[in-house]
């Protein structure tokens, strides 16, 4: 999917449903960082081994999506502090290593299934077999509702549960 923030959706879900067990940020760069190669193949017209017109290359793997979640993590951590820090949450810092490790290969390899299920191009398993045994899972259209739903139910979830814990901060007698 070339268009990557349909991607959070999943991600949007977790942090709904479980507001501290998910680095969104991580999350997002995860999202980025996958999708570096397809942008590079448009620009150049190959694969990052030189493939050409292959969209989908070894960021788009199991290997790919291990290396770049790993590299997710590593640059997600001081980023959300980053964020956390800016968003006047310091409280949260540090976020445990568990965390961020989950966000960014949550990250990568639920993108790497959406992926994997909308694209022929997709290859999984390089570079033990070039086969995509999850192309056409689902059609499309359900897959494209499947992240918009999942991402709006998220942020509902998120919002929601925020704005209570803040009427209820200021309900607490001192
Ligand atoms: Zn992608």
């Amino acid at each position: 999917m070339p268009f990557t923030p349909f991607h959070m959706g999943p991600g949007l879900l977790w942090k709904g449903l479980q507001p501290a067990g998910l680095s969104l940020i991580t999350f997002g760069l995860a999202q980025v960082l996958i999708d570096l190669e397809p942008l590079y193949v448009l620009k150049t017209g190959k694969d990052f081994l030189g493939v050409p017109g292959h969209l989908h290359g070894i960021s788009h793997t199991i290997l790919g999506a291990t290396v770049i979640g790993v590299l997710a993590g590593a640059f997600g951590r001081p980023l959300t502090h980053l964020g956390l820090w800016i968003l006047g949450q310091s409280s949260f810092i540090p976020v445990p290593w568990r965390v961020i490790w989950w966000s960014a290969f949550f990250g990568t390899y639920s993108h790497l299934v959406l992926d994997a299920v909308m694209h022929r191009d997709v290859e999984p398993f390089v570079p033990f077999s070039r086969s995509n045994p999850l192309v056409g899972l689902i059609d499309v259209g359900t897959l494209h509702w499947f992240c918009i739903t999942t991402a709006l139910v998220g942020t509902v979830m998120y919002l929601s549960l925020h704005l209570w814990r803040q009427y209820n901060s200021r309900n607490v007698v001192p």
